[in-house]
């Protein structure tokens, strides 16, 4: 493994790792007891007597890598280094990378948003024709954003009302394009609904979504290079997140602070 600056050594990781899962004081994973002593690399609870390492009771509990190496291929998800990158300076196969990066997306915590004040609303397709209608709403002027996957090809008005209905406030101004799902939307849910017509080259309202579209597929190609059917929904959800969060994604450590710990941040 090739020794990076932005790698730190074994037992600087090590203290990292305890201060983001266990925060200031060790406690017990099992019983929450602080009454808890060291033994070599490991911990025993007083109380209820179980033994415990760092990452035993987390989603990391089965890992076999070095630590350094784990942090390495950590970095390099959370920076976007591409797949071929990562298999390249990590030694690992693409598989054992991939699979990796499956576990950091899976672990991104749940992030649903309400889109007030001024929503654009757009429809995209992907995977040709058997694929699926991404439809996407972005808060004007903000990072917040909301999605919904539709299995089938095209979405009808009832699945452009259902998405309105979860993810936009009541009183909303809302653009969108002239599409037929998008006509009278209003009468189904409270919104000022103003359209662009695209024939007519007005493509101002919905510029910023349709933008959003185009860095997603940018993403997808420069790191993963391609992706399964299966994988689409979750790697939305990893397109988004880092779209909305950009300070979860500067180090491992940013990221494992909400993905790892054990005990809620305060
Ligand atoms: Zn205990």
């Amino acid at each position: 493994m090739y020794q990076l600056n932005q790698i730190p050594s074994e037992a600087k990781i090590r203290q990292y790792l305890r201060q983001i899962i266990f925060g200031k004081n060790m406690f017990c994973p099992n019983c929450r007891s602080r009454n808890v002593y060291a033994t070599q690399r490991r911990y025993r609870c007083r109380k209820c007597q179980i033994r415990f390492s760092l990452l035993s009771h987390t989603w990391l509990s089965n890992m076999k890598l070095p630590l350094q190496q784990f942090w390495l291929i950590l970095w390099c998800w959370t920076v976007q280094i591409p797949v071929k990158q990562t298999i390249a300076c990590t030694n690992l196969s693409e598989p054992t990378v991939r699979l990796w990066f499956d576990q950091f997306r899976t672990h991104l915590p749940v992030d649903e948003q309400i889109l007030e004040t001024v929503v654009q609303l757009d429809e995209a397709y992907f995977g040709g024709k058997r694929g699926y209608a991404l439809l996407m709403g972005k808060q004007i002027g903000t990072r917040k954003l909301a999605y919904h996957i539709l299995s089938e090809a095209s979405p009808a008005k009832c699945d452009a009302a259902a998405f309105l209905q979860t993810y936009v406030k009541p009183g909303t101004i809302l653009h969108t394009d002239g599409s037929g799902i998008y006509k009278k939307i209003s009468d189904w849910w409270p919104v000022e609904h103003k359209v662009d017509i695209h024939k007519k080259f007005e493509f101002e309202l919905t510029s910023e979504i349709e933008g959003m579209f185009g860095v997603y597929r940018t993403f997808i190609r420069r790191m993963y290079h391609h992706v399964t059917r299966d994988k689409f929904p979750n790697l939305v959800g990893e397109f988004c997140f880092r779209f909305s969060h950009p300070e979860l994604f500067r180090n491992p450590r940013q990221y494992l602070l909400i993905a790892l710990r054990l005990v809620p941040t305060a």
